[in-house]
């Protein structure tokens, strides 16, 4: 066992504050890992403050996670101490099932194990994400950084901060758009610039389409376009939404939460696709039905992406030279963090830094 430390909520209504625990010793398997940087996901948010009714508390948020890697156990093949080492949102599975079986193993029959929110194969137990200093996870469930942290105009260090929120935001966007084949040729919208919104239109953009932003701020509509957007739609003007009418192929809305997708809908051409990957804590009030049986439009879902295409996400990202553009925060400003990701006060993810962790706990 190790002792760790890290931030915790420990109920629904309590801010985040220092919480130390016990993590295993590295089994066979297993890699430890130093816990460098840490994206904010608003899911830690949906999480630490119960508004998807199933948090264990105590809670340590954190599924956007570069380290480097400072044990292995005895039959670890990929990796060695020293490494750089990402791990996402999944930390075990069943392995056998359909699901595992494909490589999409956050649809595994048995439930994934979270990176947080738990509960580990085989008992109750919890477990704990990376708003902490360290994290042992099994081999396979880890990734390889390969982007290069040889850039000019930025620090090493930032490159691997910036690289930490592909590990859920840019999964959950790339997944879907592999999956319903973005590419060339296609008009692609993206509903909600935030974490995950503005690494769909880095990424849409990079798979060659012509992307299509709709955003709710009219204050990010220049932000918009330098991420790659070739248009930027203000969602809430009824005008500029009309004027996108059956124009796009595919649709991935990160919102965070509860609003009227027909607008949306209304976007797609005939057989066009509005994928859903935001997951409010309340239900949306709409489709109706004759906006998807008029153009034969779809609706569907999505959920991160399996281990294999994480990693083939991050080479993409690495090869294309996409990184998040991220705010860096001490873990001790998490609460005021959480605060302005609900005013959609983030440019865009926050990153926390675990060196300037307080370990007096
Ligand atoms: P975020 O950074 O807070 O971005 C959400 C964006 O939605 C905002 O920036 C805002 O963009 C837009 N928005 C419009 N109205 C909103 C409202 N009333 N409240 C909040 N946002 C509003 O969040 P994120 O980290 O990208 O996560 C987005 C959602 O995806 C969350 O629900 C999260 O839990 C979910 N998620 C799902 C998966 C999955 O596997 N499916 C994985 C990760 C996260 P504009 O200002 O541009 O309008
Ligand atoms: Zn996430
Ligand atoms: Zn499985």
């Amino acid at each position: 066992m190790s002792h760790a430390h890290g931030y915790a909520a420990q109920s629904a209504h309590s801010p985040l504050a220092p919480f130390s625990f016990e993590r295993r010793a590295p089994g066979p398997h297993d890699v430890r890992i130093d816990i460098l940087y840490c994206g904010v996901c608003h899911s830690d948010l949906h999480t630490a403050r119960d508004e998807w009714h199933n948090t264990r508390y105590p809670s340590v948020p954190g599924h956007e996670i570069v380290g480097r890697v400072t044990a292995v156990g005895s039959d670890v093949r990929n990796f060695k101490v020293g490494d750089l080492a990402g791990v996402g949102c999944i930390v075990d599975s069943c392995r056998s099932c359909p699901s595992c079986q494909a490589g999409e193993e956050q649809y595994c029959d048995a439930g994934f194990t979270g990176t947080y929110n738990g509960p580990m194969f085989g008992g109750g137990e919890n477990t704990y994400g990376g708003y902490s200093d360290h994290v042992v996870v099994d081999e396979k469930y880890v990734l390889r950084v390969s982007h290069d942290t040889d850039n000019p105009g930025s620090s090493p260090e930032q490159t691997l901060a910036a690289v930490a929120p592909l590990l859920c935001a840019g999964i959950t966007v790339y997944s879907p758009m592999a999956h319903w084949k973005v590419g060339p040729g296609q008009s692609v919208g993206v509903v909600g610039l935030g974490g995950l919104g503005h690494m769909a239109v880095k990424i849409a953009k990079a798979m060659g389409a012509h992307v299509v932003l709709f955003t709710t701020s009219e204050s990010k509509r220049e932000d918009g376009k330098r991420l790659g957007a070739d248009e930027v739609v203000i969602s809430k003007d009824a005008k500029q939404m009309e004027a996108q009418g059956s124009k796009l192929d595919f649709i991935i809305n990160t919102v965070a939460a509860s609003h009227n997708l027909d607008p949306f809908l209304n976007a797609l051409k005939r057989d066009g696709a509005m994928v859903l990957v935001g997951a409010p804590e309340h239900p949306h009030p709409t489709p109706t039905v004759f906006n998807l049986i008029m153009r034969r439009r779809t609706i569907a879902g999505s959920l991160i992406g399996g281990i294999a295409q994480t990693q083939e996400m991050l080479d993409f990202c690495a090869k294309h030279g996409i990184v998040a553009d991220i705010e860096m925060i001490a873990p001790a400003q998490i609460n005021q963090a959480y605060e302005r990701m609900l005013k959609g006060d983030v440019k865009y993810r926050f990153v926390m830094d675990l060196a300037k962790l307080d370990k007096a706990a």
